[in-house]
């Protein structure tokens, strides 16, 4: 049954349509229906993510519409999922622990020397024989019936082959494995949707740690509602030791705030009136009255929810290396099995022993353990950032960010605080507080950190004369008009003419704009930043790593260079324009992977060509969750070693378990093949006990966050 879950699209081209499979129950099944969906005209691109069965079409509206999509999805899509829902799985879950109370039954009567029972036909059938055909019986209903819907649909689904091997075992005579195979396969498929069922929840956990009810304050009352009903503008009062509901802005109170639920960082932030505060950060010590500014699901903490959810939709290469090796590696094995029952049985051994060899490499063609582990593992370590504030909007960044050898940096706003001071410098006698007059006005139109450095030299920002024509030169300055004539602020070059004061300012090596019309400046402002002080310690964790800093700056050579001194950076590149910051960071890709970190602001274009692009700003801000492919929500640069860090960890965890699960599969198939292994052995072993080491082993990657952030 295919339910479609999707929001049809935006405006923008192509269009993209969500559906759902209930549950996802057989990965291969999944590779096939994305290859079937890909393959329908005007589709651009399909993907199904094995944790919770969505299935995400992206199309161009142009070659078909979302009616007519609609309608071939739900046919391929109706075909392929088998399973009706969750009710059915409670059905599944008892008929497997039935199959294994019969299983354990007969083992026992078997043990207790067996009661033969005189059948009809005058067949000796023993007690435990029963037992057995019951349990199998039971738990390869589910099995044979999956199977079947499986067959209708021309697909080659695990279940086709466990059910071959279920009724070949029966038939064999061998009922205790086809009862062992039955239920263990059963308890497999338990532990892997319980897995992908859990990866799901921390998703959803993250959003539960705002409270769902809230105090309003309404008509001088105060009313306990659930947060969807509080609408944005009205007051909640939030009290010492509660967690704020919903994003808004301090309208009266004082207390520290502890924001560890966004940034990841424990030490708590003073927050007063006017100061904005988010759903699920903590007030410790002063009651706050808040107005609320956005509806609860629009918080940030649900942003942060949705993005991460989101995130594992954008599979990780390693992940679609998954996806294309189970699509080939079933039907290898199914051929193989077919040749192990034919050759030595046309070669006149015995059939009985080479027929149940080739079913065991059935058993063992299931990728089921496989095909978990790594979104289970993507997620763990998706969940696990978000909690560190650290937003990761996909899988595929997370991989990447493992194999980055060079971090470019920015200088202004990354390196240094976006605070700058700065100090008005006449020119050959020029006003200084016209000079302040004429820059402020320019710099309202900007977000650079140098322009709120300028605009807070103006003591009265509402008497600003009025600009026309304004214009932002990115990683150069800003120009308009006032009263007519063209002014321009920023870089040397913007200016005609250098009067020999400017040259010999710039000469000594400090940081400054100039101010005036095209033509010749008429004033200087020197500007000073301070280096975060947090810097120096990321970049030696970095280059521990094994990563290399690289500088890339709009600023001046000398200042560049001072700079990287402090910090100890070894490449450098001053006085870059957007566009060769750009074709910089395109010359290291050639080197090795490349992550840029910026505020970003003027540098949008290198933090998109990088390969990982980590914006950092202040939380909240739209600029800064939605550029780049990781946003940092502690204006903090210790979160790129951190990042890194756990990238590779990830990276390792993902590679440990497919690694485990094939070899365990290999070794399986090695001992069937040697005829020393039997049916349950190679189900136990290949399917139960990876699917267990290899999500426990991804669910490690939750532990170190988990443990920092509890309260
Ligand atoms: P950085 O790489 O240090 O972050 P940018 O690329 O943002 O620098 O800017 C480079 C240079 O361009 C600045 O050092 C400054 O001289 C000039 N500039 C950029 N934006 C502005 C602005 N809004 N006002 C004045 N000068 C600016
Ligand atoms: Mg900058």
């Amino acid at each position: 049954m295919v339910i479609p879950v999707g929001r049809t699209g935006d405006v923008r081209e192509p269009e993209t349509r969500e559906l759902r499979v209930t549950p996802p129950h057989c990965p291969t099944c999944a590779a096939q229906l994305e290859r079937r969906l890909a393959a329908v005209e005007g589709v651009t691109d399909v993907e199904v993510s094995t944790l919770d069965g969505v299935v995400r079409v992206t199309y161009d509206p142009a070659s078909i519409d979302a009616a007519e999509l609609d309608r071939v999805v739900t046919t391929i899509g109706g075909q392929i999922s088998h399973v009706e829902g969750e009710d059915h799985d409670h059905l599944e879950e008892g008929l497997t622990l039935a199959s294994g109370l019969f299983l354990l039954g007969g083992g026992l009567a078997y043990l207790l020397g067996d009661i033969p029972l005189e059948a009809v036909g005058g067949v000796g059938v023993s007690l435990s024989t029963i037992l057995f055909g019951i349990g199998a019986a039971l738990g390869g209903f589910p099995v044979v019936r999956r199977a079947f819907a499986e067959l209708r649909q021309r697909l080659l689904g695990i279940d086709l082959l466990v059910s071959i091997a279920i009724v070949g075992a029966l038939a064999l005579g061998e009922t205790f494995e086809a009862a062992a195979l039955a239920f263990l396969f059963g308890l497999a498929e338990w532990l892997e949707e319980r897995a992908a069922a859990r990866a799901r929840r921390s998703i959803r956990d993250l959003l539960d740690r705002a409270p769902k009810r809230v105090t309003v304050l309404r008509g001088g009352r105060e009313i306990e509602l659930p947060v969807e009903a509080v609408s944005p503008g009205e007051v909640i009062l939030v009290r010492p030791g509660e967690t704020i509901g919903l994003d808004g802005v301090v309208a009266r109170g004082r207390s520290s705030v502890s924001e560890a639920a966004i940034t990841g960082e424990s030490t708590p932030v003073t927050k007063e009136e006017g100061d904005p505060v988010y759903a699920g950060t903590l007030v410790e010590d002063g009651s706050l009255e808040i107005r609320v500014i956005r509806p609860a699901g629009e918080s940030t903490l649900a942003r942060i929810a949705a993005l991460v959810e989101e995130a594992q939709h954008r599979k990780a290469p390693v992940e679609r290396f998954v996806d294309r090796f189970a699509r080939y590696y079933t039907p290898t094995v199914v051929a193989i099995a077919v040749l192990v029952a034919l050759i030595p049985t046309l070669l006149g051994l015995s059939a009985r022993e080479w027929i149940f060899r080739a079913l065991m490499l059935l058993v063992i063609a299931c990728p089921c353990a496989l095909a978990i582990s790594t979104p289970v593992a993507m997620v763990s370590a998706l969940v696990a950032a978000a909690k560190r504030g650290i937003l990761v909007k996909g899988a595929a960044a997370l991989e990447a960010i493992a194999g980055v050898r060079f971090l470019a940096l920015d200088k202004t706003g990354t390196l240094t605080t976006g605070e700058l001071r700065a100090e008005v410098l006449p020119l050959n006698g020029a006003d200084p507080r016209e000079i302040i007059r004429i820059a402020a006005a320019l710099e309202r139109g900007s977000e650079h950190p140098i322009a709120r450095a300028i605009r807070a030299l103006a003591e009265d920002s509402d008497s600003l004369p009025e600009i026309e024509d304004f214009q932002a030169l990115p990683g150069r300055g800003v120009r308009g008009r006032i009263g007519g004539e063209e002014y321009v602020v920023g870089r040397p070059e913007l200016f005609r003419e250098l009067p020999a004061a400017v040259r010999e300012l710039l000469a000594s090596g400090k940081s400054a704009v100039l101010v005036g019309k095209p033509e010749r400046p008429i004033g200087a402002i020197l500007l000073s930043d301070e280096l975060r002080p947090e810097a120096k310690w990321a970049l030696a964790a970095l280059r521990e790593l094994r990563v290399e800093p690289v500088l890339l700056t709009g600023d001046r050579a000398p200042v560049a260079q001072r700079v990287a001194e402090a910090l100890g950076i070894r490449e450098v590149h001053a006085e870059l324009l957007p566009e060769e910051k750009l074709a910089l960071v395109e010359g290291l890709r050639e080197r090795g992977g490349v992550a840029f970190v910026g505020d970003g602001i003027n540098d949008a274009p290198a933090l998109a060509a990088a390969d990982v692009g980590i914006a950092m700003g202040d939380i909240g801000t739209d600029a800064a969750i939605e550029a780049g492919d990781v946003a940092l929500m502690r204006d903090d640069l210790r979160g790129v070693p951190e990042l890194v860090g756990l990238g590779r960890r990830a990276l390792r965890v993902v590679r440990a378990n497919i690694a485990v699960s094939i070899l365990l599969k290999l070794v399986v198939a090695g001992f069937a093949f040697a005829g020393l292994a039997s049916l349950a052995l190679a189900v136990l072993i290949g399917d139960v006990g990876a699917s267990l080491l290899v999500t426990g082993n991804a669910m490690r990657l939750q532990g170190p966050a988990l443990g920092r952030q509890e309260r």
